[in-house]
């Protein structure tokens, strides 16, 4: 559940100043190249809690530009653990966020905040990046996440953390291969958003944090990564782990042929008599309406 949004829906554009001599120390670091890294575009899904611990980090380290989405307003319930001020109570989250970045830039980063869900970010065609990094709390959100980026190219890094704020975990879902749904087979049929005052604390969303923010060196520079999947716990050591998982025979949702789906959607019923029941009946509803949409969108341009 969100809260009824009452900011404009204004975007914002900014750029970080140089401070010479700021990426010293990390130009030292085996396989981190910072002309790549400085050239490098990072789409954040979310600007929430874990993203909080990883954007500021991202422009610390002199990302080239980064996209920031969110519609959600900023509480003060979220003062605990998201990079916000008394000041931003009340303003959108992505475009708050942005303007809090500017003094942690090393670069001219470029900063966009955008005031959108993923599905609005579809139709708006501000998706473009080299890396796309999913900061959400719910189910529907990854699964949109996951098909989007899958269809254009882009890796994702998937995020989450448990609601007891134990434990957490990373998944890489990259170009091709396996992809979030062949290692949480469930998530695609999972409806459900977070209740209001779900419990949420600091520190497991800096380890998650920690992790996303590695791997996507390991995607857009040569540092070392030999998993795909990389669990953490705070109380429990034995609970922590890392794998390369693979990809799952007939998942449900990097089988599935986004495009495809988004035109056969629109087309008249007649023209897909046989087609339709064959291929549209094993895509979840959910799904179905979420991209339909782009689908139509992209209909009606045409037009
Ligand atoms: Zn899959």
């Amino acid at each position: 559940m969100h809260p009824a949004f009452t900011a404009s829906k204004t975007s914002i554009k900014l750029r970080g100043e140089v401070v010479p001599g700021a990426d010293d120390r990390q130009k030292r670091i085996p396989g981190f190249d910072q002309e790549v890294f400085s050239k490098s575009h990072v789409l954040c899904i979310g600007a929430g809690g874990i993203i909080s611990q990883i954007a500021p980090t991202l422009v610390r380290k002199g990302i080239g530009t980064i996209t920031l989405l969110d519609d959600d307003i900023v509480e003060p319930s979220n003062l605990n653990r998201q990079r916000f001020y008394i000041k931003d109570v009340g303003e959108n989250k992505a475009v708050a966020l942005a303007k809090n970045l500017i003094p942690e830039c090393i670069v001219a980063t470029q900063i966009r905040g955008y005031p959108f869900r993923l599905e609005e970010a579809i139709s708006h065609r501000c998706l473009a990046c080299d890396v796309a990094i999913c900061g959400v709390d719910n189910n529907p959100a990854r699964v949109a996440a996951s098909l989007f980026f899958r269809s254009k190219n882009i890796p994702v890094i998937f995020t989450a953390v448990s609601r007891d704020a134990d434990h957490g975990y990373v998944f890489v879902q990259d170009k091709d291969g396996p992809c979030v749904a062949c290692m949480f087979p469930d998530m695609v049929n999972d409806d459900r958003y977070p209740c209001p005052g779900t419990p949420a604390i600091a520190d497991i969303l800096q380890g998650v944090g920690a992790l996303a923010v590695y791997a996507l060196d390991t995607l857009v520079m040569n540092r070392p990564r030999t998993w795909n999947y990389r669990r953490v716990s705070l109380s429990d050591p034995n609970l922590d782990g890392g794998s390369m998982i693979v990809q799952r025979e007939r998942c449900e949702l990097c089988t599935y042929d986004i495009l495809t789906a988004c035109e056969m959607e629109f087309r008249p019923p007649e023209a897909l008599r046989g087609y339709r029941q064959s291929r549209l009946d094993r895509i979840p509803r959910r799904v179905r309406s979420t991209f339909g949409q782009m689908g139509h969108e992209r209909t009606q341009e045409e037009r």
